[in-house]
Formats: C-alpha cells, sequence, structure tokens
C-alpha cells in the first residue's frame, strides 16, 4: 500500500489544525503538528521543552535539525502506517528538503500540498480571540466558538487561557516569520512540481470550518482522480 502524505500550510491561525484533524480522520491518516509536539515537550519539561519553549514565546522558529527529528521518531510510528498530514511543518526550506530526504528513504513523496490563505487582518483577530483550554487543550474563539456560560471548558471544565505565542506581539513576529521562512517553501513545492509530482492548492480560509473543508475535499478529490 502507497502511504500517502499531505501537507497543509498557511500563516499561525489560518486553521491548519482543525483541517488537518478532519483530513487525518476522514482519510485515515496520522496528524503530525510539530507545534502540538513541542507544546507536549514543554508541558512534559523534556530537555527539548526546555529547549524550544523560549523560542516559542518570541515566536520564532525552533532549529530544524530538532523538528526533522521530531518527525522522523512520529513517521515510524504504526499509527502513521497509512500515512500522514503534516500540520505547521515543514517551515523552512531546509526542513521540506529534509522531509523529501526522509520519504524518499522510505520509498514515499509529498502528495499534496494544500496552502490555508487568510488576511493578515483576519488572522490577528482571530490569534487574539484564541483561547485554550490548561488542561485537555480544546480550542475556542471567544466569537465563532465560545466557551460555555461559565467560562470554562466545555469538554472538561477546565480553565481557558490565551497561548503564550498568541499575545500581540508575538502574532505579528509570528507573520513576520511565516512570510520570510514559510512563504519560500510554498514556492518550492509549486517550483519543484514537476519534477517531484507534489501538487500545490491554494483555498481562500475565510469562509466557514465546513466550507473550507469541503473545498480541500474537493481539490483532493481531484487528486485521487488522477491517481
Ligand atoms: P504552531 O502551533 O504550529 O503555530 O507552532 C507554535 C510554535 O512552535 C511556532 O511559533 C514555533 O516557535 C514552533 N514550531 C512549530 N512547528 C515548527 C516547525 N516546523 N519549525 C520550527 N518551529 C516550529
Amino acid at each position: 500500500m502507497t502511504r500517502r502524505y499531505l501537507i497543509l500550510m498557511g500563516a499561525p491561525g489560518a486553521g491548519k489544525g482543525t483541517q488537518a484533524a478532519r483530513l487525518a480522520q476522514e482519510w485515515e491518516l496520522c496528524r503530525i503538528s510539530t507545534g502540538d509536539l513541542l507544546r507536549a515537550a514543554v508541558a512534559a519539561g523534556t530537555s527539548l521543552g526546555q529547549r524550544a519553549e523560549a523560542i516559542m514565546a518570541s515566536g520564532d522558529l525552533v532549529s530544524d535539525g530538532l523538528i526533522l527529528e521530531l518527525v522522523e521518531e512520529e513517521l515510524d510510528r504504526e499509527s502513521c502506517s497509512r500515512g500522514a498530514v503534516f500540520d505547521g511543518f515543514p517551515r523552512t526550506l531546509e526542513q521540506a528538503i529534509g522531509l523529501g530526504d526522509l520519504l524518499e528513504r522510505r520509498g514515499c513523496a509529498v502528495e499534496q500540498v494544500i496552502v490555508i490563505e487568510v488576511p493578515d487582518s483576519e488572522i490577528v483577530r482571530r490569534l487574539s480571540e484564541r483561547r485554550v483550554c490548561e488542561s485537555c487543550e480544546k480550542l475556542y474563539h471567544l466569537s465563532f466558538d465560545p466557551p460555555g456560560d461559565d467560562g470554562r471548558c466545555t469538554a472538561c471544565g477546565g480553565g481557558l487561557r490565551r497561548r503564550p505565542d498568541d499575545e500581540p506581539d508575538t502574532v505579528l513576529r509570528r507573520l513576520e516569520v511565516y512570510r520570510e521562512q514559510t512563504q519560500p517553501v510554498i514556492d518550492y513545492y509549486a517550483n519543484e512540481r514537476g519534477a517531484s509530482q507534489t501538487g500545490v492548492a491554494t483555498v481562500d480560509g475565510s469562509r466557514s470550518i465546513d466550507e473550507v473543508a469541503s473545498d480541500i475535499r474537493e481539490r483532493l478529490a481531484v487528486v485521487e482522480a488522477e491517481r
């Protein structure tokens, strides 16, 4: 069975996590979110977590070597035996090239890159109202997906807080980092297309979660039909 590897790209707050979780479930793939893996390492106080914490809080990127090690470990898990949806990775050209090497060694390649586009003003608005449950990490948006009347997590009753990297100054830095370091990754996949067989599709992420999901599904159906 050929493993399938999809990449969801987009600025922070574009909705990659939400869409990646849906896709992974529908396609029975694992979701590899480097942001989630790093947050888990920070929460567990591992040496990686200790090194990553301050970098994450500033909005800068953790080193490519550490990220590629994390991803390689995930790729070989049983839960990823059918392939994976990458969320928040690759974020630099080095990571994209490193991922290509990791997959090539396994006889695979990236099949499709989906770019979720959202204007910066909307990103800032979304992230400033984003809250996360301190216990189960469920995400809320104070206007669009609010918690219960008591202001607590509807899933587990935990308290909500703003993620440190959703503070306004850090959001601006994350957008800058996205433009400088991650945008070239999209160009890389678009230009490599002929050689690597990787398709790149852009979707408008400023619509509802369901609309964006069905747009992504349509794009992937085309890919599926061409396989
Ligand atoms: P995210 O939840 O994907 O927005 O990631 C939160 C933070 O974790 C980022 O701002 C980075 O500091 C770090 N991070 C997550 N993924 C990566 C990656 N692929 N490369 C480098 N740093 C990352």
